[in-house]
Formats: structure tokens, sequence, C-alpha cells
């Protein structure tokens, strides 16, 4: 981990977004000397560097100071920079330290157990479920990371917390070299991102860095079904414990007989009981449960289980991850924003119980989208491809599936999907692509589906 009081010059951060501000500020409290910088100059940019100013913080927007970066000693990157950004690259060559927010924030909450989440898809909905668990036990515990929540935001705001559930995204793994998680939690990998990594393997390798710090007091929980994740960092130190959702030898599984989840050979919670929609939230609610319990072997208590398996009742989903925004007329629309690659997008499509009207577009990731005609043969009334990715999407899917072309006009495509939606359908929006070519985010793009499918009232 690098230790603050060592570097004695300037700290560069790069990006002024939440975590970038949050970085810088935490720094500054902790007496580092900070230059931030964004390339950016939005107004809310405008204004972060403006707040930073007054803070005491040097901090500017619209451009980097290059030569400034070139001469730091150590510059913390925002995640949502890449890796190929000029003030990165400039640092690369002049032989700066380059590493993430998170590392910043661990190091100042230094002592805080944290159960760290990564994988392609399930990793906000584990986090935040584990961290609804923790608190269900009794913990001052709190969600933070790639979840929304910058962890800096966390080391300098509010109490200190007894555990942090910490989603990690690849890149955050990438830039983090003291992660040592209590809890490393692998949730399951598929192709993703391949527009920032030049091939698969280069993205695996980045979460295989989960483990990169193991010790034979580590903890990891790895999904069975998975032999990709399975044996990921299999020769890595430490405790391994597996949730499967069919296998009965692994810890934390679902027992078709039972209709349950069963976590260490003793079933905890009826299926049915949970809140949440499709199995790979079975998945999701496995995973957290595993975590939650080796994390301490008090929750392994019999209490604990009663505790953890009212809690797992009570969950309420995350926003844009299959929520239901509402039943009008008969129709229901769900909302799946986050399905941003084409594996989240099957499992929101396999979730489906009624004919279902799918919106499929937006930028394409890479990924190419046959494996989505096998369930949308079974739950799709109608495709509407749209965005940069239609055709890409129409020429992978048509002649499977009914589908027409939406074009780029998301009221348009909302129109179209009203006036295919009869009484006991559904609506769904699991993109299977990045919201970048017509919306800032996953979130905006979400929000437009809810408001809009609202307007159907
Ligand atoms: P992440 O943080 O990894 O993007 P989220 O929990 O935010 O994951 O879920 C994003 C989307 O991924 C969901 O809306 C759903 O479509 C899909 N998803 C969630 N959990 C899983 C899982 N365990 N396996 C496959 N897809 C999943």
């Amino acid at each position: 981990m690098i230790d603050l009081a060592l570097v004695r010059g300037e700290i560069a951060v790069i990006g002024l977004g939440r975590s970038g501000i949050a970085a810088a500020r935490l720094l500054a409290r902790e007496g580092g000397r900070v230059y931030a910088s964004d390339a950016g100059s939005s107004a809310p940019v405008a204004q972060a560097a403006a707040e930073l100013r007054a803070a005491g913080i040097a901090a500017e927007c619209g451009a980097h100071d290059l030569a400034r970066i070139a001469a730091a000693s150590l510059v913390v990157a925002s995640p949502g920079v890449p890796p190929e950004a000029p003030p990165l690259l400039t640092a690369r060559a002049a032989g700066v330290p380059v590493v993430g927010e998170l590392e910043v924030a661990l190091r100042s909450l230094r002592g805080v157990p944290y159960i760290a989440v990564t994988g392609t898809n399930g990793k906000s909905t584990v986090t935040a479920l584990a961290a609804h668990l923790l608190q269900a036990l009794g913990h001052r515990a709190v969600a933070a990371g790639n979840i929304g929540l910058a962890l800096s935001d966390v080391a300098l705001h509010g109490e200190r917390p007894e555990w942090i559930a910490l989603e990690c995204s690849s890149f955050q793994l990438h830039d983090t070299p003291g992660l040592a998680p209590a809890v490393g939690v692998l949730t399951n990998l598929s192709p993703d991102h391949l527009d920032r990594y030049g091939s698969v393997e280069a993205y695996y390798a980045d979460k295989a860095l989960l483990f990169r710090n193991a010790t034979p007091a580590s903890r990891w929980v790895v999904n069975a079904d998975e032999p990709r994740s399975r044996d990921l960092g299999l020769t890595a130190d430490g405790t391994r414990w597996a949730f499967s959702r069919r296998d009965r030898h692994a810890s934390a599984h679902y027992d078709a007989a039972m209709d349950a989840l069963v976590l260490f050979r003793e079933p905890l919670v009826p299926r049915a009981a949970l809140p949440l929609l499709g199995w790979h939230n079975v998945e999701n609610m496995l995973a957290a449960l595993l975590a939650v319990m080796v994390a301490d072997d008090a929750h392994q208590s019999p209490a604990a289980r009663s505790t953890l398996a009212e809690a797992a009742r009570t969950f309420r989903g995350l926003p844009h991850r299959l929520e239901l925004v509402g039943d009008i007329a008969g129709v229901r629309w769900i909302n799946d924003s986050k399905a941003t690659n084409v594996m989240s997008a099957r499992v929101a499509i396999e979730a489906m119980t009624q004919p279902t009207v799918v919106l499929l577009g937006g930028r394409h990731k890479g990924e190419p989208y046959t494996s989505l005609v096998a369930p949308l043969q079974h739950h799709a009334k109608l495709v509407i491809a749209y965005g940069e990715a239609e055709a890409l999407i129409a020429g992978d899917l048509e002649g499977h599936v009914p589908l027409v072309r939406g074009g780029s006009s998301f009221d348009d495509i909302m129109q179209r999907a009203r006036a295919a939606a009869g009484p006991g359908d559904a609506v769904l929006l699991a993109p299977a692509c990045s919201s970048f070519d017509m919306f800032t985010n996953y979130e905006a793009r979400g929000e437009a589906f809810r408001r809009l499918a609202r307007q159907a009232s």
C-alpha cells in the first residue's frame, strides 16, 4: 500500500467526478499537497474545481497541466479515466506511480474489514445485499466503491464503519495495489468492456487482481457454476467457499426439492420469500449470504441465521436493475437499464414471466447478440433494436425473433413499445449496450424510461 507519509512532492488527482473530488479532499486533509485537474469543463466539473480551490486545493478544469503531472510524486486516477488518457500516459512515461482512488481511501480506512465484490454482473446487487445483511446483524456497515458512494467519501465523512461492502470494477482492481479484503467475492465472468480492453484475457487478468494480496487468512467466495470464475485465483492463499444454483456440494446453493436457499447444509430461506426477480438474483443472494457468513464465525450462529433469513426477505432491489416502474393499463414496465452487456440482458430476459417487448440498443460494446436468440424466442413478443447498435443487433437477431428498428429518438422507441404491448404483457428495457450514444449514463436512460412509461397512463 502506498504510504502517503513517504510521498513528498505534489499528488496529481486526475478527473473531477465524485471519486476524484473526494480523493482530492481526503489527500489534502491528510496533509498531501494536491493538484486536481479534469479535461472537461462542464458546469459540474467547473463547480467542483471552484469548490476545491475554495478549500485551498489547487484545481483546474478544461485542461491538465501535463508538465505538472509529470513532476508529481504520485498520480491518483479516477475510475472513469482510461489508461491511454494523456495525463496517465504522461505520468507513466515520467515514471510517476499511478494508483486509483480506492487505494487512497483504503489507506485512510486501514483496519476496517471489507468484503470486496467483483465480477462481470451482479456486483452492485451483491454489494448492496452484503451491506444490508451486515446492517441487519447489527453492524455499522456501508456499501461503497463502484456502487456510487466513493470510498474516499466514507473516509471523509461520518463515523468510521465497522464493515464495508466494497464494489470493485476491473479498472479499480487494476489500480488498487493495496487491496486486501477480509472476504473477496467473484460473482461471475463473461466478456465485457471489450471496447476498453484489448482482449478478454486482459479483462480477466484484471479481475484476477482481486487475489493479489492473498494470505492464509484470506476468504474467497466464488461461483461453482462457472468454471472460469470458480477457478480464477485458484492457487491464491486462503480458504475458498462456493455458491451454486444447483451443486449440492457448494456451501451455499439452491435446493430444488426444498425450493430453498441452503447455507452450510441447512435451509435458510425459501426461494419464494425472496423479493427480487430472476434466477440471477438467487445467485446474488447466495453469494452475499455466503460472504457475510464466512466474514465472521459469529455470523453462522442460529440467531444470526434467523436474522439473515429475515433480512433476505426485506431487501428492496436497486433502481435500474429489473425495477418495476409501473403497471399501467395491464402492462408491466420494467427498467433494467443497468443491463449494459449481453450476459446481463440475457438474465433479465430470462427472468420475464409474460410476453415481453424488449428494448435492445445503445452503444455497441463489442460482443455479438446471437446468444440472446434463444431467450428472446421464449420470452419476447417483439424486439425493438435502436441506437448506434441498431444495425448490428438487427443483423444478429433478424429472422430469428420478431424485430423492428426503433431509430434513435427514445420518445419514438417508447411509443413503439406502448403500441406493441397489450394487457398481460411486459416492456423490458435491457439494452445489452452502454447508454452513451443517447444519454450521459445508464441512470439517465433508466430515468427516461421511467418517466415515459408513466406518461403512458
Ligand atoms: P454490476 O454492478 O456488476 O453491473 P448489478 O447488480 O448492477 O451488476 O446488475 C446489473 C445487471 O446485470 C442487472 O440489471 C441484471 O440484468 C444483471 N445481473 C445482475 N446479477 C447478475 C448475475 N448474478 N448474473 C448475471 N447477470 C446479472
